[in-house]
């Protein structure tokens, strides 16, 4: 799989570029959001699979990198940064980032999620797992609308745009409201994995998804087990 890595530390860079070629990875490497971009301009070669996007870089902050990435292509994007705030990740991940590494991490955790991401972009995947789920009939939760075919959602008829993952994950809840689905399930069908670190991003998942819907109380967590949709009133 091709592999864009945008990093503006050389040293970095070499070390992660050897690590990604022994898993099997091609690495382009830019040093900039401008170089970033040219190299995702289509040409002859394969598409990218995932980029890995540093989010301090010396031309353009990352954040904008992401956002100009996503107008002109679907290629996941994984954010790797130094910010961990949760604010900085929602940010990212509503700028239409797949998913949000913060530094240090770990290399394995790393290659985790660049599975995770790049399993889920293989065209036409997505759609049979999308029939297995569910109904093709629309979900109707209060004000809210989730059409599973076409992954759209609104609320009281306003689209609301939704990354991947969290259209998986509202899905999920929504298809049983009422019920508690415990973390580590909702962690091994929407991420496909069962590795505990994704825990993390959940919670980042939720948090985005409360505030984008503009629910805040549709997802209610239950401690110690998982988070259950709570049908909102009409
Ligand atoms: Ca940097």
């Amino acid at each position: 799989m091709r592999l864009l890595l945008v990093e503006d530390d050389d040293h970095v860079a070499a070390a992660l570029s050897a690590v990604l070629a022994r898993h099997g990875f091609h690495v382009t490497h830019a040093r900039s959001g401008e170089e970033a971009l040219q190299a995702l301009l289509p040409d002859t070669r394969a598409p990218f699979g995932v980029v890995l996007l540093d989010l301090g870089l010396p031309d353009q902050d990352g954040f904008e990198v992401c956002g100009r990435i996503r107008k002109r292509s679907t290629t996941p994007v994984i954010m790797v940064t130094a910010r961990a705030d949760v604010r900085s990740r929602i940010h990212g991940l509503n700028l239409g980032a797949d998913d949000y590494v913060v530094k240090p991490y770990d290399t394995g955790e790393l290659l985790a999620r660049i599975h995770a991401v790049s399993r889920r972009a293989v065209p036409g995947e997505a759609e049979s797992d999308d029939a297995a789920a569910g109904p093709a009939e629309p979900l109707r939760l209060g004000p809210m609308l989730i059409e599973l075919p076409t992954r759209q959602v609104s609320v009281d008829g306003t689209p609301v745009p939704l990354t991947r993952k969290e259209f998986d994950l509202l899905a999920l809840l929504a298809q049983r409201p009422g019920v508690v689905f415990r973390r580590e399930q909702i962690i091994s069908e929407v991420w496909r994995t069962s590795w505990e670190g994704t825990g993390r991003t959940l919670e980042v998942h939720i948090a985005s998804l409360r505030s984008k819907l503009g629910l805040p109380a549709l997802i209610e967590t239950v401690r110690g087990v998982g988070y259950r949709l709570v049908a909102p009133a009409a």
